[in-house]
């Protein structure tokens, strides 16, 4: 548990879900953590809160990842925050749901710019940050393999595997690692429907094979070994963390 023992972190939207899980995590590890948000910043002290409780080190950092200045106000205060040191650990999580076929341009152009054009630009910005042997992890989506309605942010996590892959390929030189993480169903803010829905986790219970919904630590431990010393041999990779969702029917289908 002590592999980030000295090393820094960057984990965008850890204000709550799975990014408040990744940062508690790689905060367990010994890594000193940026904990960003956009707006919520009472839930980005309780997750540095959280983090200092149990023994951790962590900062908050606020930037609105929509807007044109997102990136710049981030690396403000990320190279504030880590005071001359470098940042081992980049983990792109921040995301935003939504918009069907019938999206308008202004709605589009939001789920990109937080989903693609801000993953983009943080890497550009981290690569004078990160050592060799840096870790770089993108949190993508199982949406991009099975079909959803909101096309449109399926369409940016396939965006974010290709990025993952290609950036593997040019980094891999400087002994940066490149995963990207797809979860499956997960009880987040984003998936407020598990709680307001009758039998909506008993329904995801049934598609999944280990028979219940994900929760943010079963991504926040997958999370981990990609930003860990373990993983040096892994780059390139897309893993699916969801439970076994979609693997195919329980029961023979002839009876
Ligand atoms: P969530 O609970 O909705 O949290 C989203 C996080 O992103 C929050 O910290 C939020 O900050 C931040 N964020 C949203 N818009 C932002 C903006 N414009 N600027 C800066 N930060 C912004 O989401 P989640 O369910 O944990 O999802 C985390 C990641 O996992 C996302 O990439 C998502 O696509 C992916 N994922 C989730 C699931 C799932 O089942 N939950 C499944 C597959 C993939 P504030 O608190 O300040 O709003």
């Amino acid at each position: 548990m002590a592999d980030l023992a000295g090393k820094t972190a960057l984990v965008t939207g850890a204000s709550r879900g799975l990014g408040r899980a990744i940062a508690e995590r790689l905060a367990a590890d010994g890594a000193l953590v940026a904990v960003h948000y956009g707006t919520n910043k009472a839930a980005a002290l309780a997750t540095v809160a959280a983090i200092e409780s149990a023994g951790g080190q962590a900062f908050p950092v606020a930037a609105d990842l929509e807007r044109d200045d997102g990136v710049d106000v981030l690396f403000d205060g990320l190279v504030a925050g880590l005071g001359g040191r470098p940042l081992d650990v980049l983990v792109n999580n921040a995301a935003v749901f939504g918009e069907g076929i019938d999206a308008s341009e202004e709605h589009f152009d939001r789920v990109f710019r937080v989903n693609v054009r801000a993953p983009f630009f943080i890497v550009q910005r981290a690569l004078s940050l990160l050592p060799d042997g840096g870790r770089i992890i993108n949190i993508s989506s199982g949406v991009t393999w099975f079909a959803v309605p909101e096309v449109v942010y399926a369409m940016t996590k396939g965006a974010l595997n290709v990025l993952g892959r290609s950036l593997a390929n040019t980094l891999g030189e400087r002994g940066i690692t490149v995963n990207t993480i797809s979860p499956g169903i997960t009880r987040t803010d984003m998936n407020a429907w598990l709680d307001d829905v009758p039998g909506a986790p008993e329904g995801v219970a049934r598609i999944v094979a280990l028979g219940r919904v994900g929760e943010p630590v079963d991504i926040a431990d997958a999370v981990a070994f990609f930003a860990s010393p373990d993983s040096r041999w892994v780059t390139g990779q897309v893993l699916d963390v969801n439970g076994g969702l979609y693997l195919g029917p329980k029961a023979a289908l002839h009876h």
